[in-house]
């Protein structure tokens, strides 16, 4: 099946082009065809089988006849979505894709100054991607208007539902008009989904990709039973293997990933953390170095994880077991992406077990248990560097990473699947664009709590994002 037997506009189809892709993934065949006749969709698909440009195509196409008019029609499309690292990357997608049409996207979320957003929906913008929380807010002091609105898309619904938007979405559906077009993308399709589809949708086509619940195909999934104070000395030893060289760590709690971080760094792994307790710049500056290959270590908790659009992670490893199996889905669908090939590693503490044979029941497989070959699990680990500060830790512990292409003196684990690459032969990544001036601003402590507001298993919320980058700017893309 080629794209251009989708019937998409041949703009979209041109744009596809540009961005390198030869043929759709099976959920855009699926989708696209009855998004374009104007069906309500649900589409469950785990993250990284291209549910994204599932939906953006299609609405793209649709857009595609309004938007070159020159007439103003208010915003004609909103995509709700968890959190602003996915906001930035359904924009990039939306941008990449609609970059041949006259199209003014906005993105809305919380944590940043609101006056660059709330000029954003006053200029009459198509397109509005947006976290519910800074949406809702805005919306009851009347500064957008969906009147016209033709296009509502909740992705990721099931972390919505998560992180508690589920009475921020209510209001907002409310507030568009009931002749629309309604998508829902989701992970799994739950009690609660099926719920929501009821409410929110009019006959819906279900779109569903692979089993519920069922990691990427492409993942190959190891266990390495690892008692708990040997986890970081296993990590430091697996990441010898050449291969591992570029890897997304989770942890669960976020101070536990600036420890981790810190430990690997004193053991010359170069390494950058992304958690809620980050600013929006660091978030974005670990992003980039991780893409870049400046680190080739990212320690992640998943809400802050969520999201992630990271080409040609070779590994994911979950340093601590994920405490709910949902999580496990989407840690591992950030490697595999799309048709590349990973690796999804999991520690397994003997407290871990009953959450092990949860998962193995919930993905419906047995998971391979594997033991690091030249690894000492009888070592004994002293405990105390663990909490210490970092500057009290400095010319401790020091032991520099071999060289890539050399063994480091230990053999190595032969667990990879993946091709070895150099930072160097990653695909290349674009980052994202810079912008100048300085319209964002932390929040004051007051106010109202924006996205996410509660189920955060981090222990806090996500507002603290000074941001030097004005956000919601209505941005032009392609021709005039
Ligand atoms: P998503 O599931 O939307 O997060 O997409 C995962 C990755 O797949 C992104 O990096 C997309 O750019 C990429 N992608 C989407 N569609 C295709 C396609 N048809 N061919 C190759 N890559 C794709």
């Amino acid at each position: 099946m080629s794209f251009s037997a989708l019937g998409l506009d041949s703009k979209i189809l041109q744009a596809v082009k540009e961005a390198g892709y030869t043929e759709p993934t099976p959920i855009q065949v699926a989708a696209i065809p009855p998004i374009l006749a104007g069906h309500d969709l649900i589409g469950i698909a785990q993250t990284g089988t291209g549910k994204t440009a599932a939906f953006t195509l299609p609405m793209l196409t649709k857009l595609a006849t309004v938007v070159g008019d020159g007439r103003q029609r208010g915003t004609l499309a909103l995509v709700l979505a968890p959190t602003r690292e996915l906001v930035f990357q359904i924009e990039e997608n939306v941008k990449a894709y609609g970059k041949h049409l006259p199209l003014r996207v906005a993105t809305v979320f919380g944590g940043v100054g609101e006056h660059p957003q709330i000029n954003a929906l006053r200029a009459g913008t198509h397109l509005i991607i947006a976290c519910p929380g800074r949406l809702m807010d805005l919306m009851q002091r009347r500064y957008a208007d969906f009147s016209h609105l033709q296009y509502l898309v909740l992705d990721e619904a099931d972390r919505m539902l998560d992180m508690g938007f589920l009475p921020s979405i209510r209001q907002i559906v409310r507030s568009v008009p009931q002749k629309r077009q309604t998508l829902l993308f989701s992970a799994t399709l739950s009690k609660e989904i099926e719920t929501l589809t009821h409410e929110f949708q009019h006959q819906p086509k279900l779109v569903q990709i692979g089993r519920r619940s069922n990691p990427a195909e492409t993942v190959t999934q190891l266990v390495y039973e690892v008692p708990k104070s040997l986890k970081t000395a296993l990590l430091v030893h697996l990441l010898k293997e050449p291969a591992m060289d570029m890897v997304l760590v989770f942890t669960r709690m976020k101070h536990a990933a600036d420890r981790l971080a810190r430990q690997l760094e004193q053991n010359g792994v170069k390494t950058a953390t992304l958690h809620s307790n980050r600013s929006q710049n660091q978030r974005l500056k670990a992003l980039k170095d991780f893409k870049s290959g400046v680190v080739s270590v990212l320690v992640a908790t998943d809400i802050a994880a969520r999201g992630i659009d990271v080409d040609g992670i070779s590994h994911v490893v979950n340093y601590d077991f994920p405490m709910h199996s949902e999580d496990y889905v989407h840690r591992i669908g950030r490697t595999g992406r799309a048709h590349a090939v990973g690796d999804a590693i999991s520690f397994v503490t003997p407290e871990d077990h009953g959450e092990l044979r949860a998962l193995e029941r919930f993905i419906g497989r047995g998971i391979v248990r594997k033991r690091a070959e030249g690894f000492n699990y009888a070592q004994v680990v002293p405990h105390v560097v663990e909490d210490r500060p970092r500057h009290q830790q400095q010319g401790r512990g020091q032991q520099s990473r071999p060289q890539r292409g050399q063994s480091g003196g230990q053999p190595r684990p032969q667990h990879s699947s993946s091709q070895s690459r150099s930072p160097q032969s990653r695909p290349p990544q674009g980052g994202r664009p810079q912008y100048g001036g300085s319209g964002g601003r932390p929040q004051p402590g007051g106010g109202r709590p924006q996205e996410p507001v509660s189920g955060n298993r981090e222990g806090g919320n996500e507002r603290h994002f000074p941001s030097a980058r004005p956000q919601g700017h209505v941005r032009r893309f392609g021709p005039r």
